[in-house]
């Protein structure tokens, strides 16, 4: 016969049964399994039974119908609760009450319906008067049940005891509130309340048996009610486990010397190990949840109720002390005496998440490794970026909403240029929000000097979203609802019109936009002790040798390290004070855009044949960029650094050819001279391409114009020769991006070993480096083995990798209709967000294999942005990488992230 009842005290042989602690939660759900914990170890939990989920899935199989033996079961097990309480059911003498609750495996919080002081009828309420000679008690606590069975068993609209009944009859009474009500009001209305459910079509049952039976039905039947479906489909709980049902003796603190509260056993705020919580005297858990009366703290019971208080206290500690995890407890005292009726895992804030767990790890309650699972990667993020306070957020205007580009809370004035921006933000000290269709390179300074960013167009690696992540500025793109008016200076976005000037605040953890100033909050890494000892622990999990199996030759036996992607010494400084370990990409072209480099580079380009002039250029380009290399090697010395040669399309460089277009007709109306105008322009036009993102750029620029990547060579190695005379220790990695073809790199890549090697001899120095390649373009990736030969490290741009594996193109796909993708479950995740495990991801896979096949000591990483997302952190690391390199802000995730992986698939 099957076993469709358990009694909490019969928790042994659940486990037995099931096998596991984890399937005794999913038998008897979270509240039933924890019922039977604490009745187990011997805390005071009210008597009782849980009718398993198996029950409640048999019963909806069966089209509503009690399997076999369940009620037998159940009636065996009211017997039981009996024996505990000595009290009877359905006995007017001495009478049990009984409550009724749901309680699936996942916590799915009100969703699902509840029956209390089940056993009531007219003889008992009488006796009860009797028992406790408080009659307003007994009939109110009678009217709940009427009411409560009526909506939730027999399905009455509520209406027809709360508005008809109820409050009419305080309306004849001159009643303000419930608390007027007296003993015969109470029991007139649970008169009133039968009438409501007979003229509904029922009859309340007076048998308390029959009471129960058809509450536990109601309680089986509420797993499939809508609220209760979509809580799932929203928290993605499967819809096979069915609820559990909880019957359990009735305990009142709505009585003298009674109470009834919620506590956690830490601050959920906080994380502070102090209990903290809420209890009322005299009132039922309800009223605390519902917060209808003003609750006291939880220290001041020590006043009102010094028994159960220290007694509670005792529990908290044993409770934590049990589960090793901080608790989130409900407790009524009933005439002094403390039953806990019911005790989780509590939910916290990131910040208390992270204080638990280093505290738990450091009282010696968890593991540091237990400690570092127990925080996830995501919630660091809103650790180290501004947030706006949630009371202030949800009191805002939200109306625009993209993609969450960079996160953090920026709040400033709206405007439309760069250099306005700047302007506005350095000369007159205001917060400035930027707002643009999208941004270009020659924007950049203006987004630095913005608090926040908002585009139009573009996704999560546009130009925008790129650089606002590296440099740690909120930032949401592709907020496409947003229309902006460059000549009016305004933009609206429905039925909202924001000019320049006015204040909005964006949210680029979540990609909302609101009218206005949100209050923010602002926190910084320096003070975050706890999570500054939490990521030290993470990182040494990841640097245990043997903690990765070596798939192959060469596969790295510790865990991943973490680099940065940053492009001037200051990022490097900051990225290494937030722990990364190298410098995984260098995008050399930013400092092509500085004010006083940008004409010379111009030049550069537009010497056409003329290597005379292109090669002067270059020359005064030299000191500018071995600078640049100087600080970033002084900065990372003692770490690798990886720069990549240059990578955009000329024309990235040039003025918009469009706006210089316009500025030549324009000029020509005025009669103004435009000869050098129209010169440019048709230069310009020399350089314009269908497609930039596949024409001239990455390594074929270098082939097609070998002296620029040559001086850059030229600098990365007098730089680091200069750095390495001054006694640091410089770890050049020299990366030429975009190769398609192995023979791109015999072309090019023994000029430049040859620079290397001249400009060491003529400096008299020696140091360490390599030649390497990015991995972006499918066929460099299915010729790994030929290209590992020359290269001596990857890494994966999984930008453009993404890009050319979709054929998407990766400034338009979010605007157009990647978001709608990702809406309607075509794809699950935005691929330039998350990597795509089984297209790019196996891609990667691949060529990590074939590349090392070729040469095993092969240095395997990615520079993409993906690379400070924790679930392709977490790819990266089971595809065998030696580090994943992100923006200095993400750094701290990323740790986190490549301890979890360590972790999670632990040799
Ligand atoms: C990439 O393509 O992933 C990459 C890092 O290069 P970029 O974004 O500069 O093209
Ligand atoms: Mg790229």
């Amino acid at each position: 016969m099957n076993k469709w009842v358990y009694t909490f005290g019969e928790v042994a042989e659940a486990e037995k049964n099931a096998g596991s602690w984890d399937n005794v939660r999913g038998l008897l759900g979270g509240k039933g399994a924890n019922l039977a914990e604490m009745t187990r170890i011997g805390i005071p939990v009210p008597p009782g039974f849980t009718v398993t989920t198996e029950s409640c899935l048999a019963y909806l199989e069966a089209g509503n119908e009690f399997p076999a033996g369940l009620w037998d079961q159940e009636l065996e097990a009211i017997k039981a609760t009996e024996e505990s309480t000595g009290k009877k059911f359905g006995d007017a003498t001495n009478p049990l009450l009984l409550s009724c609750r749901s309680g699936a495996k996942i916590s799915m919080p009100g969703m699902m319906d509840t029956v209390l002081n089940i056993g009531m009828n007219d003889k008992v309420a009488e006796s009860m008067v009797e028992l406790t000679g408080d009659e307003r008690f007994v009939y109110d606590a009678y009217r709940r049940l009427v009411q409560m069975f009526g909506s939730v068993v027999l399905g009455v609209d509520d209406e027809a005891y709360e508005e008809e009944a109820l409050d009419t009859y305080k309306e004849e009474k001159k009643y303000a509130s419930d608390t007027d009500m007296t003993a015969a009001d109470w029991k007139a209305v649970t008169e009133l309340f039968k009438v409501a459910t007979t003229e509904a079509g029922f009859e309340f049952p007076q048998d308390a048996f029959e009471q129960v039976k058809k509450a536990t039905e109601a309680v089986f039947s509420s797993w499939n009610i809508k609220r209760a479906i979509d809580y799932r489909n929203a928290a993605g709980i499967s819809h096979d486990l069915g609820t559990a049902v909880n019957v359990q003796t009735m305990v009142f603190g709505n009585m003298e010397n009674s109470g009834t509260g919620v506590a956690f056993t830490r601050n959920p705020s906080t994380g502070e190990k102090k209990v903290w919580g809420e209890y009322l005297m005299n009132a039922q858990g309800e009223d605390v949840v519902a917060g209808i009366r003003n609750a006291n703290e939880i220290d001041e019971m020590k006043n009102d109720l010094p028994e159960g208080y220290a007694k509670f206290m005792e529990i908290c500690e044993k409770l934590e002390q049990h589960y090793s995890e901080m608790q989130d407890v409900e407790f009524t005292i009933e005439d002094g005496k403390l039953w806990m009726l019911q005790t989780r895992n509590g939910k916290r804030t990131a910040m208390a998440a992270v204080k638990v767990a280093v505290d738990m790890a450091n009282e010696g309650m968890i593991t540091k490794e237990e400690a570092i699972k127990r925080v996830a990667p995501d919630q660091v993020d809103t650790l180290l970026h501004p947030q706006f306070v949630a009371e202030s957020k949800a009191a805002a205007n939200q109306f625009a909403s993209g993609v969450n580009a960079s996160p953090g809370a920026a709040v400033g004035r709206v405007y439309f240029t760069a250099d306005l921006a700047e302007s506005k933000a350095k000369e007159e000290g205001q917060d400035v929000i930027m707002v643009r269709p999208f941004t270009k390179p020659d924007d950049v300074h203006g987004m630095l000097a913005a608090k926040g960013i908002l585009t139009s167009e573009g996704g999560a690696t546009s130009h925008a979203a790129v650089v606002a992540r590296q440099f740690g500025i909120p930032c949401v793109v592709g907020a496409s609802s947003v229309r902006i008016n460059m000549e009016a200076k305004t933009f609206t976005a429905g039925d909202v019109t924001v000019s320049e000037g006015d204040w909005i605040s964006v949210d680029g953890t979540t990609g909302e936009v609101f009218l206005g100033t949100v209050d923010a909050v602002a926190p910084s890494l320096e003070e975050q002790t706890d999570l500054l000892i939490l990521l030290d622990w993470a990182d040494e999990i990841a640097a245990t040798e043997g903690v990765r199996v070596a798939k192959a030759e060469g596969y790295p036996t510790k865990g991943l390290q973490v680099w940065a992607n940053a492009d001037y010494p200051e990022d490097a400084r900051r990225a290494r004070a937030y722990g990364a370990q190298g410098i995984g990409l260098c995008r050399t072209e930013h400092m092509f855009f500085e004010p006083e480099r940008l004409p010379i580079v111009q030049k550069m380009i537009l010497a056409g044949d003329d290597v005379k002039v292109r090669q002067e250029s270059l020359d005064k380009l030299l000191p500018y960029q071995r600078a640049d290399f100087d600080g970033l090697f002084e900065a990372m010395s003692g770490y690798p650094v990886i720069i990549r040669l240059i990578d955009p399309p000329l024309h990235e460089f040039m003025p918009d050819e469009r706006e210089l277009l316009e500025a030549v007709i324009a000029g020509r109306i005025k009669g103004e001279d435009v000869a050098e105008k129209e010169a440019l322009l048709a230069d310009i036009e020399v350089l314009h391409e269908s497609n930039p993102m596949m024409g001239l750029r990455g390594v074929r620029l270098s082939v097609m114009m070998p002296e620029i990547v040559s001086m850059q060579v030229r600098a990365i190695f007098e730089a680091a020769a200069d750095v390495k005379l001054r006694g640091f220790e410089p770890h050049p990695e020299v990366m030429i991006p975009l190769t398609g073809h192995v023979n791109e790199l015999h072309f090019i890549q023994p000029k430049l070993e040859e620079i290397a090697a001249d400009v060491m001899k003529a400096k008299g120095v020696e140091f360490t480096y390599k030649f390497g390649t990015m991995i972006e373009i499918p066929r460099a990736g299915l010729t790994a083995d030929e290209i590992a030969k020359t290269a001596e490290f990857f890494s994966f741009g999984t930008n453009d990798l993404t890009q050319f594996t979709f054929g998407y193109s990766r400034d338009d796909a979010e605007r157009n209709f990647l978001v709608k993708y990702v809406e309607d479950g075509i794809l699950p995740v935005n691929p330039f967000q998350t990597i795509d495990r089984p297209g790019v991801g196996q891609f990667m896979d691949i060529t990590v294999a074939k590349g090392r096949a070729a040469r095993p000591e092969l240095e395997c990483g990615i520079c993409g942005e993906h690379g400070g997302d924790p679930s392709s952190i977490d790819w990266c690391h089971q595809i065998g990488l030696n580090y994943v390199s992100c923006s200095p802000f993400r750094v701290p995730i990323a740790r986190l992230a490549a301890g979890h992986a360590a972790l999670e698939h632990r040799a």
